[in-house]
C-alpha cells in the first residue's frame, strides 16, 4: 500500500493492521518443531518473502532443506505491540492453533466451511422424571 509523500509531509500518520500468522511445514525440523509464527501488516507479501527465503532464517533453510510450508491461520490485532504479545503466546499454542495438528480446529474449519458454525440453541434443562 503507498501512501502519497503529500499526505505524510502533512503529518498524516499510516494505521495499518497488524496480523499474527502461523505456517505449518509439511514435515518437522530436527528439533520435532512444525510450525513458525511470525507478524506482519502484509500478509501476502510476507508470505511470498518467506518462499523466497528472504526473511526468517528459519523458514530460510527449512525452504533450503526442502520443506514446504503453508499459511494455516492468521489473527488481525489492532497494534504491533499487540501483536508481538499474541504472538509470543502463539509460539508456544501454534500447534493447537493448526487444523492439520490439532482435529478440533479441523473439526471447527470443516464446520465454518458449512456455514454451521454458529451455537447451537440452548439446551432446556429438564428435571428428571
Ligand atoms: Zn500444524
Amino acid at each position: 500500500m503507498k501512501v502519497p509523500i503529500s499526505l505524510l509531509a502533512r503529518g498524516y500518520t499510516l494505521h495499518m493492521a497488524w496480523f499474527v500468522y502461523v505456517l505449518h511445514f509439511d514435515r518437522p525440523d530436527a528439533g520435532g518443531s512444525q510450525h513458525y509464527v511470525g507478524m506482519t501488516q502484509d500478509v501476502s507479501r510476507r508470505l511470498q518473502n518467506h518462499q523466497d527465503g528472504v526473511l526468517s532464517t528459519y523458514v530460510h533453510n527449512a525452504v533450503r532443506a526442502g520443506r514446504t510450508f503453508e499459511l494455516v491461520g492468521w489473527w488481525r490485532v489492532p497494534d504491533d505491540r499487540e501483536a508481538r504479545k499474541v504472538e509470543k503466546r502463539a509460539k508456544t499454542l501454534a500447534r493447537f492453533l493448526c487444523p492439520h495438528c490439532s482435529p478440533a480446529v479441523a473439526a471447527y474449519r470443516r464446520l465454518q466451511a458449512t456455514g454451521s458454525a454458529v451455537p447451537p440453541p440452548p439446551v432446556e434443562l429438564t428435571e428428571a422424571a
